[in-house]
């Protein structure tokens, strides 16, 4: 085996490989967003270093396998450099993972992916006692799974009917999954216990009919996937970007205080007190609207 520089090999983004000859180098990358000339630079990294291909992670990031763990230091400089460093996959904050949001998906309710870039420079790397996933869904849709994440973030809305103009003609019943509109006597009626506060209601009104309400990032905790996976448990609502760095910032805080290693977040959230720290959360940003 080949001399490997163990400080830098000691970071979570450099993976021992099957070969032990051999490393693979996780980027970070929040949001997954790079421009072409950080693309490029990576592909001329890769080529430099000895790889025929680049990988895409299931956390947005790129990989760069099978490289030679006694150049890391200098991979790592190139890396650095490109605006691409060395990632994170130990026990810490990794990748922050985002939906596309208003940048361009029809259907999101919030902005993520600067966001996302927010999170990302103040918590990505921090050492933790387990390791923290943060990801960002522009709409209930969760098309990144953001409910099995350490840390889920969603973007809602509230759908309110404007009484009296509704013109019965049902396109929002049709675009509601969740059977929530209904129409009765000629007018749709809302059925709160069933919306999810996705808004495609909303936006399916051809008259503009119904009005959103109390645009909100939902915060949950302690989500995970992988071979037994769990839906995050919902802490508070909040209801600008501001105020979501802020809760990330108790979270991380706590977790870094009160969770044990050896066991994934979600599997010790009792122990570590969270509905007094749910309580806390609340006093601090507001107690959540039903539903
Ligand atoms: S989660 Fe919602 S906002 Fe994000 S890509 Fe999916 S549909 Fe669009
Ligand atoms: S916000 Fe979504 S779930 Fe709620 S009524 Fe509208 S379409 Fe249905
Ligand atoms: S789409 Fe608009 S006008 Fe048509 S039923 Fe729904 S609220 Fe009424």
């Amino acid at each position: 085996m080949q001399q490997t520089d163990m400080g830098v090999q000691a970071r979570g983004g450099v993976i021992t490989q099957e070969d032990p000859n051999l490393v693979t180098i996780r980027t970070r990358l929040p949001a997954g967003v790079l421009s072409l000339a950080q693309f490029r630079g990576l592909s001329e990294i890769a080529e430099r270093y000895g790889a025929d291909h680049l990988h895409l992670t299931t956390r947005q990031t790129v990989e760069i396998p099978h490289l030679d763990p006694a150049r890391i230091e200098e991979i790592a400089r190139d890396l650095e450099a490109n605006g691409t460093p060395v990632g994170a996959e130990h026990n810490e904050v990794v990748n922050v993972v985002a939906c596309p949001g208003t940048d361009r998906c029809k259907l999101a309710n919030v902005e993520t992916i600067e966001l996302a870039r927010t999170i990302d420079a103040k918590f990505f790397g921090r050492e933790m006692p387990v390791k923290v996933r943060i990801t960002i869904a522009g709409c209930p849709n969760g098309c990144n799974n953001a409910l099995l994440n350490e840390i889920g973030i969603i973007g809602r809305i509230r759908p309110v009917r404007t009484p009296g103009l509704c013109t019965g003609c049902g396109t929002c019943v049709h675009y509601c999954r969740e059977k929530a509109v209904t129409i009765r006597n000629g007018a749709c009626i809302l059925d709160q216990d069933r919306c999810v506060l996705c808004g495609m209601c909303i936006k399916s009104c051809p008259y503009t009919l119904i009005r959103s309400e109390d645009r909100h990032y939902l915060v949950l905790v302690g989500g995970m996937s992988g071979r037994h996976p769990a839906v995050g448990r919902e802490l508070v609502r909040v209801d600008s970007p501001e105020k979501v760095v802020e809760v990330v910032d108790r979270i991380v805080y706590w977790i870094y205080r009160t969770a044990r290693e050896g066991r994934l977040l979600g599997q010790q959230l009792d122990e570590m007190g969270f509905d007094a720290f749910k309580g806390r959360i609340e006093k601090e940003f507001g107690a959540p609207q039903s539903p």
